[in-house]
């Protein structure tokens, strides 16, 4: 199915995927019940190198591409789905936005504990008023001094029951040309951490509360006028989500073609039914063509950043592959599909939060829109 592959990031995908069922597979289904991070998985991955791996050597990384890092995530989540989403973590997430835009001083001091699998880096991008519309968002950050203060509300975010670090997008005046970014530690004086609630997908979220929350210039990370490199950055976080969600769709695929192989019903196995073998057929062509997309997006990353267009295309089809083929799976597998015995479930709710997540499939629909007709459309009335 990854045609694209060269003999380089073959022998690579073997050895991750030796690595995952010798090391992750024993245990999959108790992590994707945990709401909890996993921090043993983290440094274990960190030991394999498979934090950081588009970050450069000189600042710790291991100086991949961003293909390495999707073919990591891609080959965990067939023995570990909870696994894939420490890979995105360490590679895709707030920590890329980071690496690509951090001082060496803030590098310096926080790099090497979030590549160790030490330390966790949150996004709090979401607010209360500020979802699909981001650029409303209203946390502020106010110069005083050598400092900054920060007041307002984060919801949503990814990790943030255990994250040690947040990146926060912040607006330092009105209008667009006013958002940027700091860094903010969990442990800072004026930052509440709400009560965890939980995703449909069994995750944790906890709401952000600054109240005049004092941080060091020094953790300013985009000034004013930053937003439109913080999304440069955040598409790389686009793919990771694509990224997943097309392997979680996979690894419901092959859990239902093993159930539709060797179980039966009126005395046949289940692929011996057309009804179903239909069902097979397209679910592998859509996951194979959504597979197509995201290589395309991630072969034509410039300078290790993705465009737009591409991503967007690629996290539509992958979301939309990923979640369809999941629900296929657990109609497949019958009760046991649905029971949490069984990991298709989990793929389902999982990817279900990814066509929200990271830029809903609505929102991306807009944005392939805008390239159809070559001119942007405002959404606001
Ligand atoms: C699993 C998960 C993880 C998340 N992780 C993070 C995180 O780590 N950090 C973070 O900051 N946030 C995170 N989020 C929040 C996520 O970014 C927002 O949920 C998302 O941007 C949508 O915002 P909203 O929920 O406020 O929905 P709204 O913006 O209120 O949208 C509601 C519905 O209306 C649609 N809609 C809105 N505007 C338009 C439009 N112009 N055209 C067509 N349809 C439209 C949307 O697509 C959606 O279906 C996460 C969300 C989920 C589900």
């Amino acid at each position: 199915m990854n045609t694209a592959r060269t003999e380089e990031q073959t022998i690579f995908a073997d050895a991750v995927r030796g690595f995952a069922q010798a090391n992750l597979a024993a245990g999959a289904l108790e992590r994707a019940h945990d709401p909890s991070y996993s921090w043993d998985i983290a440094r274990k991955l960190a030991v394999q190198g498979l934090l950081g791996i588009t970050i450069p050597a000189e600042n710790g990384g291991q100086g991949g591409t961003l293909m390495d890092a999707v073919i990591a995530i891609q080959e965990l989540a067939q023995f570990c789905p909870k696994s894939a989403d420490i890979v995105q973590a360490g590679n895709f997430g707030a920590i890329r936005t980071f690496a690509e835009y951090a001082s060496p001083e803030q590098l310096e001091r926080y790099l090497p504990d979030l590549l160790a699998g030490k330390a966790l880096i949150g996004l709090g991008m979401s607010e209360p008023e500020a979802g699909s519309a981001v650029t409303e968002l209203e946390t502020s950050a106010v110069e005083d001094g050598d400092d900054y203060v920060v007041n307002g509300t984060k919801v949503f975010s990814t990790h943030s029951a255990d994250a040690t670090l947040f990146l926060i997008y912040v607006r330092y005046h009105p209008g667009v040309g006013g958002i940027g970014s700091v860094l903010i530690e969990r442990d800072t004086p004026g930052l509440t951490i709400g009560k965890p609630s939980l995703f449909m997908s069994g995750e944790q979220w906890c709401q952000l509360y600054f109240e005049n929350c004092r941080i060091p210039s020094s953790n300013m990370l985009l000034g004013p006028g930053g937003f439109k490199r913080q999304i440069a950055g955040f598409n790389v976080e686009r793919i990771g989500n694509a990224s997943r969600s097309l392997a979680l769709g996979k690894l419901a695929f092959s859990l239902a073609r093993n159930h539709a192989a060797e179980r039966k019903q009126f005395g046949r196995p289940l692929c011996e039914f057309q009804g179903l073998q239909w069902k097979f057929a397209e679910m592998a062509v859509k996951l194979e063509s959504a597979q197509l997309l995201l290589d395309r997006a991630v072969m034509g990353a410039e300078e290790g950043l993705p465009t737009a267009y591409d991503t967007a295309v690629a996290k539509l089809a992958c979301n939309q592959a990923g979640f369809e083929v999941a629900n296929e799976a657990v109609q497949i597998m019958g009760g046991l599909g649905y029971s949490q015995e069984a990991l298709a479930e989990y793929c389902l709710r999982r990817t279900r939060g990814w066509m929200i997540a990271g830029g809903s499939i609505e929102i991306l629909k807009n944005r392939i829109a805008e390239h159809v007709f070559d001119r942007r459309f405002n959404q606001r009335g």
